[in-house]
């Protein structure tokens, strides 16, 4: 049941229109999925066989009409496709309007990682994402999803909001916070938000998420822009945090493009999803410019990159297609990469940041040899012939995602590449009556 509080909120919000509110909240939430460039589009059969309709706001985005169990379907083990609510989809819009590919952005509050997935497919000629989670538990899930998807340019990070804003002074071209909130728009989705709600709670929320923008304020760049986003439809955690930003801190609310017929209403700043008006859940979106001043900009001073000549990790570069686009570090047994025209910033990250995930694993030393680590099977830019292929049928592929043996014939000795529906699930070493399956073990299939 509803709180109280919380329908006569809405009332004072909706007037009229708080009937159809209730009603939607008692309807079927849509699913819907974003689709990865990873793999052609007609081989996404299990998004095919349970029907799809385009998500208006995100080319990449589609309402899913049946949903299917989508643990069963390899396809999203490799990244091929993301499950996400399709309101907050809509960051596609804005970034398209308002963030160009090369910049340098930050999530602040990304686990586990549906806005991240999509800010790095933004990004993916020339920019780089600093994605970040404060919780610990959630961090690594954030991290699989980021290099599930394949692009090579997101950092990832475990650290408080404070960090960002004392030691990366005016970096950033662009900050998402997308905040914890207290989840009204996810009611329909998640009944223990509704137990949870208060008004105390609200009040709560809006303290912390102020909190946050206070902290992580100076790191965005002056005329960069802040995206601030929730899933609730209250003024306290929205339009007020808007105002505060815009008043306190110094920014001003920034247009937002968008079709009528989306359904999307606009508040007193920023864009309100209600689930009676889109095909969506609960959100609020509101761009804000960061005033501009004169200001010395963030140089990662005394923190490059030693060089090792890239030259020595031949191996490792014949792995990718465009080897020159990435730098590569190998710092004792491991070895990741990152792309090149970021490297002294990612050196200052890893210094004096908890990074999680940098770029994407590519190598690890065993003994005289260099084997290939699975991250790399994951990334769009691998080099797939440089290993030997073997093609998985489903079965097999559910098994090797459940990180089980397989016992495959006839083929080569050493590092293998599995292959589902000719997209790559990972690698197997093969010893000869049987193939160690090297899957990450933390990743694996729990449930079926
Ligand atoms: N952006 C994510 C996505 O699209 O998948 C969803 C983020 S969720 C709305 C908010 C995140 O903020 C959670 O992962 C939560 O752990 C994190 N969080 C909680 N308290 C926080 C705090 N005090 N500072 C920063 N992040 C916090």
């Amino acid at each position: 049941m509803l709180p109280f509080d919380f329908i006569e909120q809405m009332r004072s919000y909706l007037g009229d229109e708080l009937d159809a509110f209730l009603k939607a909240l008692q309807s079927e939430r849509e699913t819907s999925v974003r689709v990865n460039t990873k793999a052609p589009f007609d081989a996404l059969h299990v998004l095919h066989k349970a029907g799809l309709e385009e998500v208006p706001w995100c080319p990449e985005g589609y309402y899913v009409r049946h949903r299917p169990q989508f643990t069963l379907d390899p396809m999203m083990h490799a990244g091929c496709y993301y499950v996400q609510e399709p309101s907050s989809m809509f960051l596609s819009e804005v970034l398209d309007q308002l963030v160009p590919h090369d910049s340098v952005v930050l999530d602040l509050c990304a686990a586990p990682g549906g806005k991240s997935t999509l800010i790095s497919e933004h990004l993916v000629a020339g920019g780089l994402l600093i994605s970040n989670e404060v919780v610990r538990q959630r961090v690594f899930v954030l991290s699989e999803n980021v290099q599930k998807w394949g692009n090579g340019n997101v950092v990832v990070t475990h650290n408080q909001p404070r960090d960002f804003g004392d030691k990366l002074e005016n970096l950033f071209d662009c900050v998402l916070v997308d905040a914890p909130c207290s989840g009204e728009g996810m009611f329909r989705k998640d009944g223990g938000a509704v137990d949870e709600w208060s008004l105390k709670n609200v009040e709560m929320c809006a303290a912390r998420q102020k909190d946050i923008l206070r902290h992580v304020w100076p790191a965005l760049k002056p005329g960069g822009l802040l995206i601030y986003s929730t899933c609730t439809y209250n003024e306290h955690e929205n339009e007020e945090n808007v105002a505060f930003v815009c008043d306190e801190l110094g920014a001003e609310v920034m247009p937002v493009e968008y079709e009528e017929s989306w359904g999307i209403t606009a508040g007193k700043a920023g864009l309100h999803f209600y689930p009676h008006k889109v095909r969506g859940e609960g959100f609020y979106i509101c761009v804000l410019r960061k005033h501009d001043a004169s200001f010395v900009p963030f140089r990662a001073k005394g923190d490059k990159e030693r060089q090792q000549g890239q030259e020595a990790y031949s191996d490792m570069r014949s792995w990718l297609c465009t080897p020159d686009k990435w730098f590569i570090r190998q710092n004792e047994r491991f070895a990741d990469a990152y792309p090149i025209e970021h490297k002294d910033l990612i050196a200052y990250l890893s210094k004096h940041f908890i990074c999680v995930s940098t770029g994407f694993g590519i190598g690890e030393q065993r003994g005289r040899f260099m084997a290939p680590q699975h991250s790399l099977s994951m990334l769009k830019d691998f080099r797939r012939e440089a290993f030997p292929q073997v093609s998985l049928t489903e079965e097999q592929a559910l098994s090797y995602l459940r990180s089980e043996a397989l016992t495959l014939s006839n083929l080569p000795f050493g590092t293998l590449l599995v292959t589902y529906n000719d997209v790559p699930l990972g690698f197997v070493k093969n010893v000869g009556n049987h193939s160690n399956n090297l899957y990450p073990n933390e990743w694996r299939i729990r449930r079926l």
